[in-house]
């Protein structure tokens, strides 16, 4: 194809050619044949994203969980452009900018416990593989290689990478890709359990014995066989699935008892949304890998990581000195311009105390969200730090359309929702006001009615 054929023709948005681009966790033909210019996104500022029609949308996930302080942040956008009038890549094997060994360093001031080692990637799905990989490369330079086996859980959402769909516990992530996947995973039950804990405020007092199956894991498998212990503290992805009362500390205790590595994936609930820096000091729970992404920068710039402890850390660090200690690491890990908007996004997070103040807008989420209990066909609300979720009962032999119907309605009332299978998750900006708090879940109230 010559380069001139290339060049794509000037377009409208009407006439916008919709085929070439496979989206991603997206009905392609549903949205192709829709053509939803209520969809078309083309500017962000502050809590609100704009259409190509001129629409304003209140952004009640903070982007996909991953904008905690709102769009285009000025602080944020000018340590960008600054990075970028001085460098705009660095390599980050064998060499390095002094501001991603800052950036590491901030990190680890305000993770828990001895987590003090800090590994970039560019994405949530890279974190987890990375720290898989780790917790198995760790107990084999400590002698125990037979040590391979990661338990996640029913439910669980790690990203897409071979390694996290592995370990995750979403069907229709794992069922399409099932021969490639990294073999010796199991899973814990998940703890969604609408019988028992349904509208539960906070924390259910139901189903710390849950964590309790790790035993029975653990005597199936033998702890020899056990490398780490994935979970995500609350569980956003699926639909702000929140941990019960005592059910972290119960993992911790048995990880702890048997030799097991714990990772908590807080590639949702890190840098502020559960009322502290990371779901481990909200909950109480240190483990021994934390993976983060999204609200390091405010999404601004692909960027994740991996936090590990300093014994993991120092079991790597032997040989000879010239010798790489971990065969891992990608182009981008610690990019220029991610690392800018972290160092901007880290200011603001410290100078506008941003994890108080998303304890404060979940107190005000936890209050509104349950109004809507009664509403029709309401089967569960749930809500932990600034993240709420309201699940409707499926319609029969069609699990998520009534969902995909609600975040339509949304688009109609001014309100970008998202949706898994038939549960609404809402995660807003710390911004948010208490107008838009209201506007939002008077919305929902409206979408859930136009549904039933
Ligand atoms: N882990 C968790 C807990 C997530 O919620 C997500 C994304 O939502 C990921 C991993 C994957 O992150 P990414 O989409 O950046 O690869």
């Amino acid at each position: 194809m010559n380069h001139a054929a290339a060049a794509p023709a000037p377009q409208t948005e009407t006439d916008l050619n919709l085929d070439p681009y496979w989206m991603p966790f997206t009905h392609n033909r549903y949205f192709k044949r829709q053509r939803p210019l209520d969809r078309l996104l083309v500017s962000a500022e502050g809590a609100y994203y704009t259409t190509v029609e001129g629409q304003r949308l209140f952004d009640c996930l903070s982007g996909l969980w991953c904008s905690s302080l709102g769009h285009r942040h000025p602080h944020i956008v000018q340590a960008v452009k600054t990075q970028l009038d001085k460098a705009d890549y660095i390599p980050a094997f064998q060499v390095a900018s002094p501001d991603s060994f800052r950036l590491a360093e901030r990190i680890a001031a305000v993770a828990p416990g001895s987590l003090n080692r800090v590994f970039f990637t560019n994405s949530g799905s890279e974190a987890v593989d990375t720290a898989l990989k780790i917790a198995v490369a760790y107990h084999r330079l400590r002698g125990e290689a037979s040590r391979t086996r990661i338990i996640g859980r029913e439910k669980g959402y790690h990203g897409v990478g071979l390694g996290g769909i592995s370990a995750g516990g979403m069907v229709a992530n794992r069922k399409m890709f099932a021969p490639l996947m990294i073999p010796g995973v199991d899973h814990l039950p998940h703890t969604h359990n609408l019988k028992e804990m349904a509208f539960s405020r906070g924390q259910p007092a139901w189903g710390a014995h849950l964590a309790d199956e790790l035993e029975r894991l653990v005597a199936l498998h033998d702890a020899s066989t056990i490398a780490a212990v994935i979970v995500e503290p609350m569980q956003g992805s699926v639909g702000v699935v929140v941990p019960p009362l005592g059910y972290l500390q119960r993992l911790r205790e048995i990880c702890d008892k048997h030799g097991i590595l714990l990772i908590f994936d807080e590639v949702i609930c890190g840098f502020g949304r559960m009322g502290d820096w990371f779901g481990a000091q909200a909950f109480g729970v240190t483990p021994d890998l934390i993976t983060f992404a999204k609200c390091v920068n405010n999404g601004t710039v692909p960027m994740g990581g991996v936090i590990a402890t300093d014994a993991i850390y120092d079991a790597f660090m032997q040989g000879p000195d010239y010798m790489v200690e971990l065969f891992h690491g990608y182009t981008y890990s610690a990019h220029a311009l991610a690392v800018a908007a972290a160092h901007a996004t880290l200011d603001l997070l410290h100078a506008e105390a941003v994890p108080q103040r998303f304890a404060e807008l979940g107190r005000k989420i936890g209050d509104a969200v349950h109004g809507l209990k009664g509403e029709p066909n309401v089967v569960d609300i749930r809500n932990c730090g600034a993240a709420a979720a309201v699940e409707l009962a499926p319609l029969p032999g069609q699990p998520g359309l009534r969902g995909l119907r609600l975040f339509e309605e949304g688009l109609k009332r001014g309100l970008l929702l998202r949706f898994t299978g038939d549960t609404v998750a809402m995660a807003p900006p710390v911004i948010t006001t208490d107008a838009e708090l209201d506007h939002m879940i008077e919305g929902v109230r409206a979408c859930i009615r136009a549904v039933a």
